[in-house]
């Protein structure tokens, strides 16, 4: 665990967390933050928003820890993955001297994150079929390279990445990068994914999000799962009081089991819809390919592309387009709606 947590930024390391006001007793007369004693809502509770909240609410890590199966102490909240990959990113990445790898085309945060923190990207596309191509990925590593974004299911391409290509990846980084898989879409894949790796894994980190199929998508939380000393080495960056209440609230109660059992018949249906939508819009005269998908989107090559936006933007229809990635010029990302809306989708498609 030492080896990865020296691949750290020093000041990271070296870093105190902000002073954040614990939270007392419900009963306690709260004269230490600068709070507001007043406030409009009706709620008298702890939880009115006049108060600031955890920023690591206990409840919540338990919540997420029993439905990933992992200890609580495995698990840093964050408002969606989003903020997982910023600080993963802001934790290990020295502005001008370290890089991140990527696998593209794949999900943009990455880039994203590198760009603001001033890192690098070292960019080994995915393989014929959106494949990982593990050996080509560790023979263009090199030390500077602290953090590996892997996405599986892969936005936008919708393929789980091989587990033995995955491996291989963790093998040959391990104690020298941080390997990140992000599950973001797990939930509608056949796969069980890479949570059950972690004990062997020090430097293995998985995200996981309630935004995709627990709906939660406006809530903003998400998850890092990774060993114990990884999960506070990250949270020590985060700023105090960082999960809003209301967000708290809202994933506590998606993690509620009445909830899961409804999101677990969600997921099935949106599944479902995945398979019906997916050959009936290979059948369309102006689609050329439709990728196979374990996510809730499917990746879909045209003839003409800004004929087919065309014709969905005049049925007021938003569809993903990629401009400029490499391999999709030809490609819209779709998201499995509902029925009703995956209908719509193929009548104006039709049209196009
Ligand atoms: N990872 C992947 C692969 C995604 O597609 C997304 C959302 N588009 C995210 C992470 C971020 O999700 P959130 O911040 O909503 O948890």
């Amino acid at each position: 665990m030492n080896d990865i947590l020296a691949l750290a930024r020093p000041e990271i390391r070296a870093l105190r967390p902000a002073a954040a006001h614990v939270n007392g007793a419900a009963a306690a007369v709260r004269l230490h933050a600068n709070e507001n004693p007043w406030h409009d809502e009706a709620d008298e509770s702890p939880t009115a928003l006049n108060r600031y909240f955890d920023g690591q609410p206990q409840s919540l890590a338990d919540a997420l820890a029993a439905w990933y199966g992992v200890d609580p102490a495995s698990v840093l909240v964050t408002r969606g993955s989003d903020e997982a990959i910023d600080l993963l990113v802001r934790a290990f990445c020295r502005a001008g001297e370290d890089r991140i790898l990527v696998c593209p085309p794949t999900f943009g945060m990455y880039r994203f994150s590198a760009e603001v923190q001033g890192a690098g990207v070292l960019a080994v596309p995915l393989a014929d079929g959106f494949r990982l191509d593990a050996e080509a990925l560790i023979r263009r590593w090199t030390p500077d390279v602290k953090v590996v974004f892997l996405c599986s299911p892969n936005n936008p391409t919708g393929n789980a990445l091989e587990p033995d290509s995955v491996e291989r990846v963790l093998a040959a980084l391990a104690g020298r990068a941080i390997v990140v898989v992000d599950e973001a879409y797990l939930e509608f894949s056949g796969q069980p994914g890479f949570i059950d790796r972690l004990p062997r894994q020090p430097g293995l980190v998985i995200l996981r999000t309630l935004s995709k199929a627990h709906g939660l998508a406006g809530a903003r939380c998400g998850a890092a799962i990774a060993a114990p000393a990884l999960v506070e080495l990250l949270g020590r960056i985060m700023p105090p009081y960082a999960m809003p209440g209301p967000t708290v609230a809202a994933a506590l109660a998606a993690l509620d089991p009445a909830r899961l059992a409804r999101t677990r018949h969600r997921i099935r249906e949106i599944i479902v819809e995945r398979e019906r939508l997916g050959p009936a819009l290979a059948a369309l005269p102006g689609v050329a390919r439709v990728y196979p998908s374990e996510g809730n989107f499917l990746l879909v090559e045209f003839g003409d592309v800004a004929r087919a936006l065309r014709a969905a933007a005049a049925d007021g229809l938003l569809l993903r387009e990629f401009p400029g990635q490499p391999g999709l010029a030809r490609c819209l990302r779709i998201t499995v709606g509902s029925r009703v809306e995956n209908d719509r989708l193929l009548a104006a498609l039709e049209r196009a």
